[in-house]
């Protein structure tokens, strides 16, 4: 599902195209500063001029999904509606197009998009004089060329229509010939045109009516001069729908001719989408500009997870609380120990989730970010089973740990929300305290580990680079306030069991887990 993952966060595009470009950038950071400033550069323009990114996407909010059109057509499925889909959406291209004319001091990015729009008036008018304002689903349902395009098709159309007036004439005739008010000439697809009368009448009717059908309550017949005029009348249908799908041919040829620009054009618009949204959200969210290096640094000033922020702001909670990162050189692992509850794995998800906005080129939820260029992003949260592939809760999480150890190089970012959980306490924890050893020695990479055991704090003594933080709590009235602020330090207590009672445990299970635990932390006081 969408619903609570980054992409639903974060998308404000208004266009199909849009949408699925937005989703490949999310999932495919860049990682050459050059590229991401130039995406950037885009956002920041667009940021900076409201007026213009609102016209631009009014426009782009009309416009039809060519890549999808293009796409069929080229494929030999499509429809009359496909080809009015690619003259629109051209339409609204030269029209974007326009639009960015007049910005002399528009970044590259758009400069580009405004040449990939291209020019395409000549495919344009003649679609529009080719197709008709209704139109079927489907080719062979006919009627959506627009009449005056093809003079063949014009005179078969009014021979169908003239057969059909005469038929008009016709039942007026047999009417007053026969003297049946009621009798009426009718159409289906088993037996075509029809004359109909009422079984009282049918002994009224001539010798030139040929009888056909009787029915429950009426009668019908036909005439050799009826026969003959629905005959003119599906030849002419006929052969009309044959030279309208000739047309049809035609146009679609003719489309994929330019199938290359039409394509360029889509991608471009889709491009535009996409640094409009981006902006459009910068804007909305108060987002900000992050500034991507080559460096090792990792700064993030009141940064924001995006998706919770949301969620809280939409609930109408008390809002949320933004905090800094700082992984620098010198502090570049993180021990982040604080309570169940507190907020520890919200921040390291907000963190990697910046790294991944900054990098696909958008601005980020933070006042302000430096982000020495992350040349992986390693995480591992959550606890799951890969019980198909026979891999138990413990062995994927040690798969995952094993994965960023063997991988993660001094650029990369990891965030490890505890390990060493599905294990015996000791083995997880002598597991936890190596891992952090190898990090901060070997792969020196810029890692947030946020974790229960307190004792990992002791680390953060003998590594120079491994500072401890935690997560403020107050104790009020015997309750347990979470600040959600980070802070230097480290916590001395989890609060684990008051997280139980806010979760319904019942109160007997509660009060005996107090007793157990008094006891366990003597013990441990006194060996
Ligand atoms: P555990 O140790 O039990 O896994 P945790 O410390 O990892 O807990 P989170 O899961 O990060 O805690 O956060 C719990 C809830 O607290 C979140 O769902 C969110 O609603 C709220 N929260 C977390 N961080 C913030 C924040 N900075 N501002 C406001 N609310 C927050």
């Amino acid at each position: 599902s969408r619903q609570g993952s980054l992409l639903h966060a974060v998308d404000r595009t208004v266009t199909g195209a849009g949408a699925r470009l937005l989703a490949n950038r999310l999932s495919a950071p860049l990682t050459d500063p050059k590229a991401i400033d130039e995406r950037l550069d885009q956002v920041g323009f667009l940021l900076d001029a409201p007026d213009i990114r609102d016209h631009l996407r009014d426009v782009l909010k009309a416009t039809p999904d060519l890549e999808r059109a293009l796409s069929r057509i080229s494929l030999g499925r499509g429809g009359p509606r496909d080809i009015a889909a690619i003259r629109d959406g051209l339409v609204q291209g030269t029209s974007l197009r326009d639009s960015l004319v007049a910005e002399a001091d528009a970044p590259t990015g758009l400069t580009e998009v405004r040449a990939d729009l291209g020019t395409h008036e000549e495919l344009i008018d003649r679609l529009c004089q080719a197709l008709d304002d209704d139109l079927p689903l489907l080719a062979r349902d006919g009627g959506f060329i627009r009449a005056g395009f093809d003079p063949n098709l014009d005179e078969l159309r009014q021979l169908r229509d003239e057969s059909r007036r005469l038929i008009a004439g016709l039942e007026a005739r047999y009417r007053t010939e026969s003297g049946v008010e009621n009798l009426k000439i009718k159409h289906n697809n088993v037996l075509g045109y029809f004359i109909e009368v009422t079984a009282r009448n049918a002994d009224k009717m001539g010798e030139i009516f040929i009888h056909r059908q009787t029915m429950a309550n009426a009668m019908r017949f036909t005439t050799t001069e009826l026969g003959d005029l629905a005959r003119a009348i599906s030849e002419a249908g006929d052969k009309a729908l044959g030279v309208e799908l000739a047309l049809f041919d035609g146009l679609t040829a003719e489309v994929l001719a330019r199938a290359g620009v039409i394509a360029l054009a889509a991608a471009a618009m889709a491009r535009l989408d996409v640094a409009t949204a981006l902006a459009a959200l910068a804007s909305e969210q108060s987002f900000a500009r992050p500034r991507i290096d080559d460096s090792l640094s990792f700064v993030i000033e009141g940064g924001r997870h995006p998706v919770v922020a949301a969620a809280l702001a939409s609930a109408g909670e008390a809002g949320f609380v933004a905090n800094d990162c700082d992984l620098s050189r010198e502090q570049r692992l993180w021990i982040v120990t604080g309570p169940n509850m507190a907020g520890k794995s919200t921040f390291l998800r907000q963190n990697a989730l910046i790294a991944i906005l900054a990098q696909m080129g958008g601005y980020v939820p933070a006042e302000a970010a430096t982000i020495g260029v992350v040349d992986r992003l390693f995480s591992r949260v959550g606890a799951a089973d890969d019980l198909a592939r026979g891999r138990s809760t413990f062995m994927v999480e040690m798969v995952e740990t094993a994965a960023i150890v063997n991988q993660a190089t001094e650029r990369s970012l990891v965030i490890l929300d505890e390990i060493g959980r599905g294990t015996a306490t000791y083995d997880g924890l002598s597991i936890a305290w190596a891992t952090v050893e190898q990090l901060h020695e070997t792969n020196r990479c810029r890692a947030l580990f946020a974790t229960h055991y307190h004792e990992l704090v002791a680390l953060t003594g003998c590594l120079d680079a491994c500072v401890p933080h935690t997560m403020r709590v107050k104790e009020w009235q015997g309750d347990v306030v979470f600040l959600h602020e980070v802070a230097p330090g480290a916590a001395d207590r989890s609060y684990g069991i008051h997280v139980a009672r806010l979760a319904g445990l019942p109160a007997p299970v509660i009060l005996r887990a107090e007793q157990v635990l008094e006891t366990l932390e003597r013990g441990e006081q006194s060996g």
